[in-house]
């Protein structure tokens, strides 16, 4: 049996560690045995997938080094590689089930879901929601179809007994079923929900062991159930611990940056990055620190993979990407990596327009066009003072501007300059006063390159982490300060939008 293993991300956001992290196990699972590593796009959430994100994924993933034998892009015989585009493969199964009574349809619309969730709940049970539709006869169910109402198609599960999911990390573990919900299996626009496209595909394109992350376990039974109402083999399930914060909470953005976009942007080295996310879960059975992707594949074996949360700590991932930079580079490659860094025709052309009306020879422009090259700027509470607002206040707007920026779909000059005039007016502060702490918090300085373009080049990550910076530096938020903060920030956001 050739080994196959995937890794299949929702193309629904910034290119996250994660996402390489479990790549990267999977890559050096199928390496070292010999198998194929197979990359698929799962974008059956059409609201939420881009194709702008699929292209970071993809580009994110190469840029790690990891390569894939299939995917959307090189094509494979399993293809397309594209769940959006395999629909009518999932409508047909999702039929069959209907066919053979493992499935059901459901016509609740979602105020009668609510209903039926709230009954459930006030009733004190603890097993999963019962569904009225899973009681009707076919012919019941054929006549509300034809009568146009619409539907999602669930899955029948048992109410009694326990699913055994094998774990090859964990061994046995064991799931009552009637903690397991009857799961939607294609949605009422006839898209497929991730259980189903991704159990069909898996199937399709051959994988031989699903190496994910374990907050997958609780899905396992219903995907094993699947596998079985299919008569078909299930892959091997291996799931992976989870990253976490240095507080050891799950790694998220709002207290760790999470793109690979920021950590290519900050000047880690690829190879570091994964030598650093290789060691999340994993050792070397001589325990070295420091090495690559072929050495990882060489030694690779899943006894070595340990359970304990992973802690991703950038101090550390400081001191290995050092290494790398300082021993394992020649000066010509040290020079390459630099220009590919940031020091490129690409990159100085967004920055030029920005610099040039400020320089009057060469030698002004370090000054100017360090911000661009830095990662976090020297500032300290004395200098993020502002005319006319107090401490907290500048956190405030700081605050503010860092969700209203979170909340943009799209990352340019126009749009982030939108978001803070429109930040700025909700507290009621002149455009100047409330962008004078922004400038500080960026750049370092009081007067610097036009705000909303630097911003822009910048990109989010950096742009956040600057501003959580500056937050931090004058005092760090808590938790219930930020909850109600973010109280406030949304209560100005609603009556806004009703004025409006
Ligand atoms: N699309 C899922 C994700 O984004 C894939 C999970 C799996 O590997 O089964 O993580």
């Amino acid at each position: 049996m050739t080994v196959r293993t995937r890794v299949a991300p929702s193309p629904t956001g910034d290119p996250h560690v994660g996402t390489a992290y479990v790549a990267l196990f999977n890559y050096c699972f199928a390496k070292a045995n010999g198998g194929e590593f197979i990359l698929r796009i799962e974008d059956t959430d059409q609201v939420r997938s881009t194709q702008a994100s699929e292209k970071m994924i993809m580009d994110a993933l190469r840029w790690v080094g990891l390569n894939w034998d299939e995917g959307p892009d090189v094509g494979g015989p399993c293809g397309p590689y594209r769940q959006s585009e395999r629909s009518e493969l999932y409508q047909k199964y999702a039929q069959q089930l209907l066919d053979a009574d493992h499935a059901f349809r459901c016509f609740l619309t979602p105020a009668e879901l609510a209903e039926v969730r709230a009954q459930h709940q006030a009733s004190g049970a603890k097993t999963a929601m019962p569904n009225p539709y899973s009681e009707i006869t076919r012919d019941e169910s054929d006549a509300l179809a034809a009568s146009g109402k619409p539907f999602v198609v669930r899955m029948r599960v048992p109410t009694d007994g326990i699913c055994t999911v094998h774990d090859l990390l964990r061994g046995d573990i064991e799931i009552a079923w009637d903690q397991v919900d009857m799961q939607v299996l294609l949605k009422s626009d006839g898209m497929p929900t991730y259980h189903l496209a991704n159990v069909v595909d898996d199937h399709h394109m051959g994988i031989t062991h699903v190496l994910r992350g374990e907050e997958w376990i609780s899905s396992a039974p219903k995907h094993l159930l699947l596998y079985q109402y299919f008569g078909w083999e299930a892959p091997t399930l291996c799931h992976l611990p989870l990253l976490r914060n240095p507080d050891r909470s799950k790694l998220s953005k709002r207290k760790n940056p999470t793109s690979i976009l920021y950590y290519q942007r900050m000047g880690y080295l690829p190879e570091a990055l994964l030598n650093y996310l290789g060691r999340m879960a994993w050792s070397m059975p001589d325990e070295s620190e420091q090495f690559d992707l072929s050495t990882m594949i060489e030694h690779f074996s899943l006894e070595r993979i340990s359970l304990g949360g992973p802690i991703f700590d950038v101090t550390k991932l400081d001191w290995l990407n050092g290494t790398w930079i300082r021993d394992e580079l020649s000066d010509d490659e040290f020079m390459d990596r630099v220009v590919k860094w940031a020091v490129n025709r690409d990159y100085l052309k967004a920055v030029i327009p920005l610099v040039r009306p400020r320089i009057n020879k060469w030698s002004d422009l370090p000054g100017h066009a360090a911000l661009f090259l830095e990662g976090l700027v020297d500032i300290t509470a004395d200098s993020l003072e502002s005319k006319g607002l107090e401490q907290d206040d500048v956190r405030r707007v700081l605050c503010y501007s860092l969700w209203a920026l979170d909340g943009l779909t799209d990352w340019t000059g126009e749009a982030i300059n939108g978001a803070l005039r429109k930040t700025a007016e909700l507290m009621d502060l002149k455009l100047r006063v409330f962008l004078s702490p922004l400038f500080i918090a960026i750049s370092g300085k009081k007067n610097s390159t036009p705000l909303f373009n630097t911003l822009a080049i910048l990109g989010r990550d950096l742009t956040r982490a600057r501003l959580r910076n500056a937050i931090n530096v004058i005092k760090p938020m808590s938790g219930k300060e930020q909850t109600r903060w973010k109280k406030q920030y949304d209560a100005l956001q609603h009556s806004d939008e009703q004025d409006g």
